[in-house]
């Protein structure tokens, strides 16, 4: 029970009194208050007090059409008015379902995928886990459970999900479950040694993955788990030929192989699919954040071929699969979502995508110039990172206490620009519809940022 009236409080102060923060810095948000955003322009969000930022990040990855899109609107009021919610269980589901269902097996990057709808990542991530579970025991290989993502992957939130992240707050929570390995993440720049060239690094990862399914036995390995590039653990893409030297050592096993397109997928990258910018064909893939445009929660297990032929024979002679969430395929999210990837497809998103990546490769490249603590900028297509470091030759990072990317950020915030810190990376990756002005603007502003926090700090 709340004993002061709301409206003696400000917004942040009543979000402080009423909220459990997750995923937040709690020095930062004491210090400064939580914003209280109420609306939206384009790339743009407001807050309460009509204060204004470019979002950077695109909410979390997914506003990918910006926060007011008339189109994305109108189908959700449409379908509201026509049916406002349904499971896709017991054999019954809407028209809308069905609809995303076929779209989604259509852009599929294989032949003849089957969808299962969940309301975000994670759980499309744990359901994945249970179906391939479910799979081995229905086909007589109990001990085939093990799953293998790598070391900064992010997965997710839920038991499942989480223990495949590969990052170190998961022991927070005792976490991963047995089970769950983590090999080594494909990022050249900060993993590679000293005289390794980076194919020789690919082929030692290569040869680190047959040596652990050497040692854990193939046949207790249920999916190798991978991001195209990986999102939150600080925008990876993988080295060199990394997924051309996994893919033939996985099937040769028998190893199903994964991607989580969660951040890739619909246009991120510049390609359609992650996978497909990197020149592979997954058994399965996940897909969530941009899928709705951030409109919806929702999120999909897309089930290829061998795997959707498979599970169909297990749950058959189980009669059932027993897993699904009540909204599973909610008809608002669908038509939400099918209105989305239209958008992406066929209103010039994705082009604008591939058209603004030099733009936005030389806005990176041109601050790594000005500023030697910028120690590595990587990413693809419209997903961006700067490594800030204290020392560029010997890569050695700022000390944690000194919070670097942190500042950042709350600088960035002081600008009128959201950009999300990840360990000392600063993260970019922006809303597809940015025109050339705002992706500018998007820099000057990050510009003053950095260079206001690297006057404070000590010299490396
Ligand atoms: C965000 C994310 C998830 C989890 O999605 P939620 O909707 O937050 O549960 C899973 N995988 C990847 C790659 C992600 O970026």
């Amino acid at each position: 029970m709340n004993h002061l009236p709301s409206r003696n409080k400000s917004w942040p102060e009543r979000a402080d009194a009423a909220s459990f923060y997750g995923f937040t810095d709690l020095p930062s948000v004491h210090a400064r208050g939580a914003v209280v955003l109420s609306h939206g322009e384009g790339p743009y969000v407001l807050d309460t007090d009509g204060r204004r930022w470019l979002d950077a990040n695109s909410g979390l990855w997914n506003m990918v059409a910006g926060f007011d899109h008339p189109g994305l609107r109108e189908a959700a009021q449409a379908q509201y008015a026509r049916f406002p919610g349904y499971h896709a269980l017991f054999g019954r589901m809407s028209d809308q379902t069905v609809a995303l269902a076929e779209r989604m097996a259509e852009l599929a990057p294989f032949d003849g995928g089957r969808v299962f709808f969940t309301n975000s990542g994670s759980e499309a991530n744990d359901t994945l886990i249970k179906m391939l579970w479910f799979l081995a025991r229905a086909e007589g290989r109990p001990e085939r459970r093990k799953i293998l993502t790598r070391v900064n992957a992010y997965h997710g939130v839920t038991l499942g999900a989480a223990s495949m992240t590969g990052k170190p707050y998961i022991e927070q929570f005792g976490l991963p479950l047995p089970g769950f390995l983590h090999l080594t993440c494909p990022h050249f720049w900060r993993e590679g040694r000293e005289r390794e060239t980076e194919a020789d690094f690919t082929a030692r990862l290569a040869r680190e993955l047959e040596e652990v399914i050497a040692r854990e036995g193939a046949d207790t390995i249920a999916a190798f788990v991978a991001e195209p590039v990986m999102g939150a653990g600080g925008v990876i893409p993988p080295s060199e030929g990394y997924f051309q030297a996994v893919q033939p050592i996985l099937k040769r096993h028998g190893i199903p192989f994964i991607a989580d397109e969660v951040i890739c997928g619909f246009g991120r990258t510049g390609t359609l699919w992650g996978s497909e910018g990197y020149g592979f064909v997954p058994d399965a893939l996940i897909a969530s954040k941009a899928m709705t445009a951030g409109y919806f929660p929702m999120g999909a297990v897309v089930l290829g071929p061998d795997l959707g032929d498979r599970l169909t024979a297990a749950a058959e002679s189980a009669e059932e699969f027993p897993h699904g969430f009540t909204a599973s395929g909610h008809p608002v999210g669908c038509a939400i979502a099918l209105k989305a990837i239209d958008v992406i497809l066929n209103e010039g998103l994705l082009e604008n995508v591939v058209r603004l990546t030099p733009r936005f490769e030389a806005g990176m490249a041109t601050l790594a110039g000005t500023y030697p603590q910028i120690g590595e900028v990587r990413g693809r297509g419209l997903m961006g990172a700067l490594e800030v470091v204290a020392d560029r030759d010997s890569k050695t990072p700022y000390p944690p206490e000194l919070a670097v990317s942190e500042r950042v950020a709350n600088a960035c915030m002081d600008h009128g620009l959201i950009c999300r810190p990840l360990g000392q990376a600063i993260v970019l990756c922006p809303p597809f519809i940015l025109t050339d002005a705002q992706m500018d603007e998007m820099f000057a502003r990050l510009d003053q940022a950095l260079a206001e926090v690297f006057a404070e700090l000590p010299a490396g």
